[in-house]
């Protein structure tokens, strides 16, 4: 069999693709990332995204350049068509991961940061370049790749189909989508001016059964509006410029808003139900697809590369086991059917087009919201199974305390560290010592004691990816990494 081109073949340049394509340089893979279209996607989608995924972005080295191009939100709320409040979940400034809890985007300004990053690191990035088909054999995978200039094989030790909702790398392994039952049609529209960055910090859902809205502000002194079509209603006729004013006038907006993009989508509930087969893999909407209500459908995919990214480093450069790409499913797929079932439930609030049935829904949940509860919440689990190591905390994402302006990830550095004092040295298994006496830590000492002595353990193990390994003593941890990164998980 012909040479290998790269580590990695990543397939689809969307948000997902460019985050895994970065993210594998920075782990010493060798890289190509192809894309069918020449352009980012130039419709109105992803308008939000929350800390953990500033905190990849920070681990990709492009935290400083998309905060420049966001918005840091300060409240999502769902209302009534009244505008009571049956839904709100405050967004603080500075989260426990380092950031603001939630950041608006302009998605193409987003992309083009990842794309200049992948480019300052080297990924061959090859634009025009659609999979059309691939073979794997024990060695690799020979992917047939369509340019101008004709049929291109490529062949990658590994390949991540980021291609989207209708992967053609899950069409090629044969993976069928499960259907977990939200199909809604909505008109999405992007419009500049009216607003300066700042002026409107709070993203909404109007629940109101005669139009259910969503709207709130994007980065770049624009704004997003999302308008539901109800039954019988004709998509053309819904997506004219008079009728698209007629809906924006609504909310007195007039010519002051420049239409800049939209589009019709319907809202799916979707999941994967196998996302490895040998060496090829899935992420994002290929693997996953869930209606926007949470915000959370890129920041699922961006998830998934952070935690399959340093597993096929460990594979391919440092010779782990590869039955260790299986825990990505395993600790990834929960967690994504989890926030997919909170985005649909917040669907089924803001879809409701029965006027009594919607009536009856404010009562439910004004009534509940004043007793103190409220029907949907957006505390995601940890992350479980797979590689951790089943003491207290493991699978939880570690904080990320901001001392004097620096960020812990930063003072810490990449990969694999074991946090404590008087620790033995890591050995194998691509470990670092972040040894607290160390006047470089000092000031994450005492934030990083307290968190040590509430958890009850003298160290902790963080993975690359920031989740914790486990907590406890230092020699035992390091031994259950080793183990671990190692050697095939136990079924
Ligand atoms: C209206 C709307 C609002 C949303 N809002 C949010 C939000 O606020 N927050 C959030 O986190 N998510 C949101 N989402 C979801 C988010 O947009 C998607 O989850 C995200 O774009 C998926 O990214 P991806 O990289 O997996 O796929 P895509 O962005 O779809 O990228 C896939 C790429 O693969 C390429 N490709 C496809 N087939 C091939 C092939 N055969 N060969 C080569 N290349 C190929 C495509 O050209 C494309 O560039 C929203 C979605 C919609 C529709």
């Amino acid at each position: 069999m012909s040479a290998h081109n790269c580590d990695l073949l990543v397939v689809g340049l969307g948000p997902v693709g460019e985050v895994m394509a970065a993210l594998a340089r920075l782990q010493g893979l060798s890289v190509i990332a192809i894309d069918k279209a020449l352009e980012p996607y130039p419709l109105p989608r992803a308008a939000i995204f929350d800390q953990e995924i500033m905190r990849i972005f920070q681990m990709a080295g492009v935290a400083d350049q998309i905060e420049a191009v966001s918005l840091a939100l300060n409240n999502y709320q769902f209302l009534t068509a009244r505008h009571e409040v049956l839904l709100d979940f405050p967004i603080a400034d500075e989260g426990r991961l380092g950031w603001a809890e939630t950041y608006a985007m302009h998605q193409p300004s987003v992309e083009a940061v990842l794309r200049a990053r992948c480019a300052e690191l080297g990924v061959d990035m090859r634009l025009g370049a659609a999979m059309t088909g691939m073979i794997q054999d024990e060695d690799g995978v020979s992917a047939t790749v369509d340019t101008a200039d004709g049929p291109t094989p490529i062949r990658a030790r590994y390949v991540v189909g980021c291609d989207g909702a209708w992967s053609a790398v899950r069409a090629a392994v044969g993976i069928n989508l499960e259907d977990l039952g939200f199909d809604e049609p909505w008109l999405v529209i992007d419009t500049v001016g009216g607003v300066s960055d700042g002026q409107l910090r709070v993203a909404r859902q109007i629940c109101d059964p005669q139009r259910p809205t969503t709207h709130g502000p994007l980065a770049g002194g624009r704004l997003r509006w999302e308008f539901m079509l109800k039954p019988g209603e004709d998509p053309v006729a819904f997506a004219a410029e008079d009728n698209v004013r007629k809906l924006l006038a609504v909310w007195g907006y007039g010519d002051e808003l420049t239409i800049e993009r939209q589009a019709i989508y319907r809202f799916h509930a979707l999941i994967a139900p196998q996302w490895r087969v040998g060496r090829v893999l899935i992420a994002g909407d290929a693997a996953h697809q869930m209606p926007p209500f949470a915000g959370q459908g890129m920041c699922s995919g961006i998830r998934d590369a952070a935690n399959l990214v340093w597993k096929l480093g460990a594979v391919i450069r440092h010779g782990s086991d590869p039955a260790i790409l299986d825990s990505y499913q395993e600790e990834r797929a929960p967690h994504a059917r989890a926030i997919i079932d909170t985005a649909v439930a917040m669907g089924r609030v803001v879809c409701m087009l029965d006027e009594a049935a919607a009536a009856q829904r404010d009562a439910g949940m004004i009534a509940r919201k004043a007793a103190g509860a409220q029907d949907v919440t957006t505390a995601y689990p940890d992350l479980s199974g797979g590689m951790f190591s089943g003491t207290a905390h493991a699978g939880a994402l570690f904080p990320q305390p901001r001392i004097d302006g620096i960020r812990l990830d930063d003072a810490i550095g990449e990969g694999a560290v074991l946090i404590g004092r008087n620790l033995p040295a890591p050995g194998p298994g691509h470990v670092r010592a972040v040894d607290l006496d160390h006047p470089r830590f000092a000031r994450f000492a005492p934030a990083l004691d307290a968190w040590l002595a509430e958890a009850g353990g003298a160290a902790v193990l963080l993975r690359p990816d920031r989740h914790v390994f486990g907590v406890g003593g230092a020699a035992a941890l390091l031994e259950g990494w080793h183990t671990i990164i190692r050697t095939k998980i136990a079924a």
